[in-house]
């Protein structure tokens, strides 16, 4: 199949608070600057309910209010901002080349990287046979559906506790299934978690599977899982939420970027800067220490100031 292709200046992959602050700058700099949006137009903070903690909102944002307001400002300046997801990269020499939807390739003297993170699972085979049938990793896209009824969701970060307090106004009944003996969360997170009566926090314990006839009316747990007094128990539930942290989405850059263990993209520390020169990494792809909306949106403002310097070379 012979691929169109197209020459842009500033490419930016991904619509979270990263790649909208990229654009929102390399526009006011006049890099006429082309936004894929991705899998998940909007990023992350769409599956958010309030946004308390973004500076300039004193009685907070829902998260898709954030982020249409950052389309906007980006838009107002001129952003190109289109559907499409990237699908392969070759930054082996410049111009830069990356393909969109397996279609179209897009060279570009500047690559700004700001396609975030994905929800984890377990890897249980039971996760996959219940998909769309009781499993989900987005508790405000999917809470609706288990109204009255009992869920529960998995981990014991700030994630986990968000998404149990918000199915707790929901459902009847949240279980927490934490596998450690403590939350990992923040103190006023784990307090709003302790003081909400329909939420029973499970710790030391870890799912093994799923049952249920035509969706999921379970989950097969084992608590103190390899130690002595290990047992198994069972809960009934209708839904089963993950939130167990995300991977970061690199891996089309992988044969060019160096990355860590776990996917992050590496950056000259304190800088979006790649090795690769007009390379740029900015957001939760690159970050596995803060990940907040705030300081996605701080680095895709450095990546855009580095492009447009990088360009004026
Ligand atoms: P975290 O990495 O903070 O927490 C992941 C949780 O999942 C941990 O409790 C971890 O357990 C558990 N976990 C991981 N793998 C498994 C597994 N295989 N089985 C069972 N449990 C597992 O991710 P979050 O998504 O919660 O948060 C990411 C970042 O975003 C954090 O910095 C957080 O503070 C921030 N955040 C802030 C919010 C806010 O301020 N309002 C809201 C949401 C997130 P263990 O503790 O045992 O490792």
């Amino acid at each position: 199949m012979e691929l169109t292709n197209e020459k842009v200046r500033c490419l930016i992959i991904g619509s979270g608070p990263a790649g909208y602050t990229a654009a929102i700058y390399a526009s006011r700099a006049n890099l006429s600057p082309v936004l894929y949006e991705g899998i998940q137009p909007g990023g992350q903070l769409t599956t958010t309910t309030e946004v308390e903690n973004f500076p300039g909102y004193p009685n907070g944002v829902t998260g898709p209010e954030l982020m249409e307001d950052l389309k906007k400002q980006a838009l107002r300046f001129g952003a190109d901002v289109r559907s499409g997801i990237a699908t392969a990269s070759d930054l082996s020499s410049s111009p830069y080349k990356i393909t969109i939807d397996g279609e179209k390739v897009i060279e570009t003297d500047t690559l700004i990287i700001c396609t975030g993170a994905t929800a984890k699972y377990l890897g249980l085979p039971d996760e996959a046979k219940y998909a769309g049938m009781g499993v989900s990793a987005c508790a405000t896209c999917d809470g609706f559906f288990y109204r009255k009824k009992n869920v529960a969701v998995v981990g014991g970060g700030d994630t986990a506790c968000e998404e149990a307090i918000y199915l707790a106004g929901l459902a009847k009944q949240v279980y927490l299934i934490v596998r450690k003996p403590y939350l990992r969360a923040s103190k006023v997170m784990q307090e709003r978690v302790f003081k909400t009566p329909n939420i029973q926090v499970l710790f030391e314990h870890n799912t093994i599977g799923l049952f249920g006839e035509n969706g999921v009316e379970g989950a097969h747990l084992v608590k103190r899982l390899g130690e002595p007094d290990e047992e198994k128990v069972d809960i009934a539930i209708d839904g089963f939420f993950l939130a167990i942290g995300h991977k970061p989405n690199s891996d089309i850059f992988k044969p060019w970027l160096e990355t860590d263990e776990v996917g992050y993209i590496k950056t000259i520390e304190g800088t979006p800067r790649t090795k690769i020169p007009g390379v740029f990494a900015a957001g939760d792809v690159a970050d596995p220490h803060y990940r907040q909306a705030i300081t996605a949106a701080g680095s895709g403002c450095k990546a855009a100031i580095e492009a447009e310097r990088y360009l004026s070379l």
